[in-house]
């Protein structure tokens, strides 16, 4: 009899939590994949972000972010996934999650909520990114390369604003990052799965959708990077509050909005102002007239310098940046990158493709190129070069910048390294600066040497 009593009680809450079903999305990587994506992702964020190091606002935050997590069903739980939760020192309304758990939270973020139900709505919905696994997830349906090429996609994309620049550059006129955000249908899920977690929990899904407006009436005239990488995906309001609905959240019922969440604002707005300049984590996404690379590109040396990588010894201006990838490095002059790429520069690397055939290799990588940078036409056919000393393809790509909104050549040089992997070189340059440059790229290409 006792088990019966116990039904009884239990069956109702269950029904509550119950609410409209999520699939898992189709997934070609392993569990594994974003683990790793996310630790070496997060070991970046945590070397390039300002964090707020305040044990008390992060036992809160990270409290707040575990009840949730263990809100999640079942069939959406990782035992090799970790949920962490980090606090950075940005005034910016922003939050990211990385693939395998770990989440960080702007000041910014907390300090514009207005009860903690709206903060957790944010939160909630980060973490069905995560245990759905859209970032691999959605990897999975719009690229085929491996594993290594993604991380700076994903990271860049899921990170956005300016650490963007460190983790996303390598990759991005290689795979688009700039042009990769949640797809509509990964915003529905997390919307729909956060309200869920939100309701298990004891929160007003409908928080999340008061989130939403809070973010955009505090966005300014650009939005605020959050909201450009979890876009609408239509009634999103509407959405909520039908699920809302579905899992029996009456609305008389109370917002949470506890002392703690009160108490920790106070800490936040006592404290002094988050660092200015250009934080990471910050919207540097200005409105599409206004440009925002300052056009002061600094000219490149004409002293260079050697460097190396497990493929090449190449030898590069002297005054140029190095971004290293995963599988690609970049090198750039200062004023020629930010959120959404380079404008200037050359980037080199290795990728494993699906053919040994240069030509076909060729191919595939530049049809991989064009769809994530689809400003890019291809103007030439490929023709044959010598590069590093081997038989390779060069060809010319060229489109109006999104960027500078003015014209842009891209140069890609391709060799095999045999055993299907693809050598790949792509010179960056706006058609008026070509002139300056061309020397400047022909000079690093003489000096490529292919180390095995
Ligand atoms: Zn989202």
């Amino acid at each position: 009899m006792a088990s019966r009593v116990v039904l009884l009680a239990v069956l109702p809450a269950m029904l509550l939590a119950q609410g409209t079903r999520v699939e898992m999305p189709k997934n070609k990587y392993a569990v594994e994949d974003d683990v790793k994506l996310g630790r070496e992702a997060a070991a970046q964020a945590q070397q390039q972000l300002p964090l707020l190091r305040d044990e008390d606002i992060e036992s809160y935050v990270n409290q707040v972010g575990q009840q949730l997590v263990a809100a999640l069903p079942p069939e959406f739980r990782h035992p090799q996934f970790r949920y962490t939760f980090r606090v950075v020192n940005a005034g910016e309304i922003n939050a990211f999650a990385l693939p395998g758990g770990p989440m960080f939270v702007n000041r910014g973020m907390i300090e514009a909520a207005r009860t903690e139900g709206e903060m957790a709505g944010v939160m909630g919905h980060e973490i069905t990114h995560v245990a759905l696994r859209h970032a691999t997830a959605q990897a999975t349906e719009t690229q085929k390369f491996q594993i290594g090429s993604v991380l700076g996609q994903i990271a860049g994309a899921v990170i956005g604003g300016g650490l963007g620049d460190i983790i996303g550059m390598g990759s991005q006129i290689g795979f688009g990052a700039g042009a990769l955000k949640y797809s509509r249908k990964y915003e529905t899920q997390a919307d729909i799965l956060g309200s869920q977690l939100m309701a298990r929990v004891g929160y007003d899904p409908r928080d999340l959708a008061n989130m939403f407006q809070t973010i955009q009436k505090q966005g300014g005239r650009g939005g605020p990077e959050w909201l450009s990488s979890h876009p609408d995906p239509g009634k999103r309001y509407e959405r909520i509050e039908q699920e809302a609905k579905l899992l029996r959240v009456s609305s008389s019922s109370r917002t949470r909005d506890t002392a703690a969440f009160r108490r920790i604002q106070q800490r936040l707005r006592a404290m002094p102002a988050p660092p200015k300049g250009r934080q990471p984590g910050q919207d540097q996404r200005a409105p599409s007239d206004e440009p925002t690379y300052s056009g002061r590109v600094e000219p490149p040396s004409s002293s260079y310098r050697q460097v190396q990588t497990n493929r090449v010894q190449v030898g590069v201006p002297d005054n140029w940046r190095e971004f290293r990838g995963e599988s690609s490095v970049t090198y750039v002059p200062e004023g020629a990158y930010g959120d959404r790429g380079l404008t200037h520069g050359v980037l080199f690397g290795a990728e494993q493709m699906n053919s040994s055939n240069l030509r076909q290799a060729n191919q595939q990588y530049l049809e991989s190129l064009l769809q994530g940078n689809p400003y890019l036409r291809q103007q030439t056919d490929s023709q044959g070069t010598r590069i590093g000393g081997r038989s390779g393809l060069a060809t010319r790509l060229a489109g109006r910048s999104p960027v500078t909104g003015r014209t842009e050549l891209v140069t890609v040089l391709t060799s095999s390294l045999g055993n299907g992997e693809l050598f790949y070189l792509a010179s960056i340059v706006p058609e008026q600066e070509s002139r300056n440059y061309d020397p400047v790229f022909q000079r690093i290409v003489n000096s490529l040497r292919f180390v095995r």
